[in-house]
């Protein structure tokens, strides 16, 4: 919701007449200096939006504010064209209201175009949250980074680097609009006030590695090109939903350089629908991308979603920092998830990026069942999986 600076204003005021986070305010306006606002100056203030109402016979804006239960100054703010005092019936006023529910419904198979657009509507209603590009998929679809908070400590998710895995980018969209939600209204999520949260800790979220992949396995083929050479390496078949690679059949997850060679002598030497890790180590633009990301960010803890088996496997080669074991037993006992420490595979992201950084890094593996999971799971799943959310920020 917009709001226009009145002579006297401040965004501290703005805080008190909205009762939202003042840090919240002075980063959803990210171009404005605090000190020095302007008269006329539009100010974004996140987690409300303007409704509509008409006058009836004995409305004044102190009734209308008192019924809203908001400030008699926030409704000052939102109606600077009107005279209280000279309400007509009939005559339409704004009125400020507070959003006060997840506003996103990722329960469902989710695509990346259903990605894009609600990361549209949480960033107008949320401006705090910043979003960023941080490289293309192959047929040239954003890969969208996702930033909440003001910590120095750097907490990165990821979600569906496989791409019948895609229930793991609704799982963490779910906790990205109840985040940011609670934080707005000063709520807490399992008795935890999130604000401290947001203080402390930035998170670097890359809700879609594969989207690519994903709209293959939820909406077949593309046409052109890369379609016609995915319907080729899946056998004919114009079922995929055993599809994990990328468009051109090359596995995200195998593409890193940790013992990439194990992998490659035997795994499939051909584009595949699963398990292929290329021709070489970060040849697809996705892993690239990922990649690129943990050496400009220093995360202080990685966690990549995957599906399934309710495990985390959290170490890599004994190079893994002594901390990760207390972290994913904490993983452990808010999910019931199963920790793992050494398994037979190699070039995965948490491999590599704990063999290169030598920092906390996690595949978690949401849900039990046949992958791909149905969205039917997906409250079970995210109950279990919002601890370790919230965990990862605490620990
Ligand atoms: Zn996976």
């Amino acid at each position: 919701m917009d709001v226009q600076v009145r002579g006297g204003d401040s965004l501290w005021s703005y805080s008190n007449t909205f009762n939202v986070p003042l840090p919240l305010i002075i980063n959803s306006n990210p171009t404005i200096n605090p000190s020095m606002l302007s008269i006329g100056q539009t100010i974004q203030i996140p987690g409300y939006r303007l409704q509509r109402y008409t006058i009836l016979q004995g409305d004044t804006f102190y009734k209308i504010a008192t019924r809203n239960r908001i400030s008699i100054d926030g409704l000052f703010l939102v109606n600077p064209g009107v005279n209280p005092k000279e309400l007509q019936i009939g005559q339409t006023v704004n009125i400020p209201k507070r959003i006060t529910t997840t506003i996103i419904n990722p329960r469902q198979n989710y695509d990346f175009k259903m990605l894009t657009a609600d990361l549209e509507v949480l960033g107008q209603l949320y401006p705090f949250m910043r979003r960023r590009t941080i490289g293309h998929s192959v047929m040239g679809k954003d890969l969208i980074e996702i930033q909440i908070g003001n910590g120095d400590k750097i907490v990165h998710w990821n979600g569906a680097f496989h791409a019948y895995e895609w229930i793991t980018t609704s799982v963490i969209m779910e906790f990205i609009n109840t985040y940011l939600l609670a934080l707005t209204n000063n709520e807490t999520i399992r008795g935890r006030f999130m604000f401290p949260f947001y203080d402390q800790v930035t998170l670097s979220i890359v809700p879609m590695v594969d989207p690519d992949g994903v709209e293959l396995v939820l909406n077949g083929p593309p046409d052109g090109s890369y379609g016609e050479e995915a319907l080729q390496i899946n056998g004919g078949s114009t079922d995929f939903s055993g599809w994990k690679a990328n468009i051109r059949g090359v596995d995200l997850n195998n593409q890193f350089p940790a013992n990439w060679e194990i992998e490659a002598e035997r795994k499939p030497k051909q584009p595949a629908p699963r398990d292929f890790p290329g021709y070489a180590p970060l040849t697809e633009p996705e892993s690239v991308a990922m990649a690129e990301l943990a050496g400009e960010l220093n995360f202080e803890k990685m966690l990549a979603f995957h599906t399934q088996g309710e495990v985390i496997y959290w170490g890599f080669e004994n190079l893994e920092p002594p901390r990760a074991r207390e972290i994913v037993n904490e993983f452990s006992r808010v999910s019931g998830y199963e920790p793992i420490r050494y398994v037979d595979s190699f070039a995965g992201y948490k491999d590599w990026f704990v063999q290169d950084f030598r920092e906390p890094g996690f595949t978690v593996e949401l849900g039990q069942g046949i992958n791909p999971l149905p969205i039917t799971q997906f409250d079970e799943i995210y109950q279990k999986t919002l601890g370790i959310f919230l965990a990862s920020m605490y620990i």
